[in-house]
């Protein structure tokens, strides 16, 4: 796949407010990419500068070698899907879907084949003639991409289109959207600010943070190896360490001192220098908990603590297990029939492991800066937990009511 969507240096201000800061992003030909960051960090403005619903104050947009900063929407390959559906409330599905190809005074014939082809696409061909208000919710997105695709654009963008939808009509939703971006093979910009929606759909997604990216990669890049503490907060769940690197053992791999622990081994990609200050971040998910003293080796690091809660999820079991000052966050697996095991109980006393290879070393924020991004993680991760958990709140709501 090569180069189709580039944006070069691209700012945009609305009066005091930078809301796009110097921003440059390469997407492929037929990717799938995702601009995900939490409210407010200028996803949508960039998706208006793509759309031409906002000019640029500095930067240029390239689409498909053409150079297309200067031009109106309507001139534009691009079409866009809003998060409201904007469809024409008085007109069937089958003229919503035609709209674009009517406009542009198409045949008559070439018009009722492809909106079949569309109809086909959506799966909604025995619901053609009804009216906006006759579908349900999950079937009004249907139509409002079938409505943009039907006009070839090069690339598609969605602004948060699902987020209108209930919990699980967003899980089907999902599964559609990505079959339909397989069949199409159109580039799709999707925006988003649940991490779940753009890991499962996206090729590459870029995360934003106050109007810049703050890194760019596949689903797996970004959640295995986070750049900053905004990145692994923002992506997942972790757990976050306060200390020094205390010095490098050889090429791959450094001690730490974690301020509690003591010395902590672990890789180190970074070529952070001797001394300077660090958060080690360690996923849930890979720490090992258990009654009994792992078995050593100079690569894995044990610590012991107390159950402090447990959840039972089936698949997995939560738990918070104190360890000084920390409470730290352990998700284990059920690879193992369960109930042959005797199960870890609140207040055990037990021994949590993880090897050096699993935690990943970030660099520490400077005491002048005052960026938000900045922030020790502790504090991004509880900004964007409270708007997380707000809107799972709200879907889970409105799931019931449905
Ligand atoms: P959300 O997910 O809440 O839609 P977002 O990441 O898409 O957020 P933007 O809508 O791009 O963020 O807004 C970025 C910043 O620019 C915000 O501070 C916002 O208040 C500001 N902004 C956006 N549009 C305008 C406008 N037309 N006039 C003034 N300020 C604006």
């Amino acid at each position: 796949m090569s180069e189709f969507l580039t944006i070069i240096g691209a700012t945009k201000r609305y009066g005091a407010v930078e809301a796009v800061k110097n921003v440059s992003l390469e997407i492929k030909r037929g990717e799938f990419y995702a601009l995900l960051g939490p409210s407010g960090c200028g996803k949508t403005t960039l998706l208006r500068l793509v759309a031409g619903f906002e000019r640029p104050d500095t930067g240029r947009i390239i689409l498909n070698e053409q150079d297309i900063t200067d031009l109106p929407p309507n001139q534009r390959k691009v079409n866009t899907i809003f998060q409201n559906y904007a469809l024409f409330p008085h007109l069937s599905v089958w003229d919503n879907i035609a709209f674009g190809l009517k406009i542009a005074h198409l045949p008559k014939k070439e018009i009722e084949e492809e909106v079949e082809k569309m109809l086909q696409l959506i799966q909604m061909e025995d619901q053609a003639y009804k009216k906006p208000s006759q579908i349900s919710g999950g079937q009004k997105q249907r139509v409002a991409i079938a409505r943009a695709l039907i006009n070839k654009p090069q690339v598609l963008l969605l602004d948060e289109p699902l987020a209108a939808l209930d919990l699980k009509l967003r899980q089907h939703m999902l599964m559609e959207l990505d079959l339909i971006h397989d069949e199409v093979n159109i580039t799709f910009v999707y925006v988003t600010h649940d991490q779940g929606e753009a890991m499962s759909l996206s090729d590459r997604i870029a995360v934003m943070n106050m109007g810049s990216i703050e890194q760019i990669g596949t689903p797996a890049e970004i959640y295995e190896a986070p750049k900053s503490s905004f990145v692994a907060a923002f992506i997942g769940d972790t757990n976050f360490f306060e200390g020094l690197l205390r010095k490098s053992i050889d090429e791959e791999y450094s001690l730490l001192d974690i301020e509690g622990f003591g010395d902590v081994i672990c890789f180190n990609d970074k070529k952070i220098k001797t001394g300077d200050p660090i958060f080690l971040s360690v996923r849930p998910e890979k720490f090992r908990i258990s009654r009994d003293m792992p078995g050593a080796n100079e690569h894995i690091n044990m610590l012991q603590g107390q159950v402090e809660d447990i959840i039972y999820l089936g698949a997995h079991t939560k738990y918070w297990v104190r360890v000084g000052e920390y409470r730290l966050e352990i998700f284990q697996q059920h690879s193992r029939f369960l109930l042959d095991e005797k199960p870890i109980l609140w207040k055990d006393d037990v021994w949590i492991s993880w090897s050096a290879d699993d935690g990943y070393m970030l660099e520490r924020y400077s005491e002048e800066d005052e960026d938000w991004m900045l922030l020790p993680p502790e504090e991004v991760g509880e900004d964007v937990d409270s708007l997380t958990d707000d809107d799972d709140e709200e879907a889970a709501e409105k799931d019931e009511e449905s």
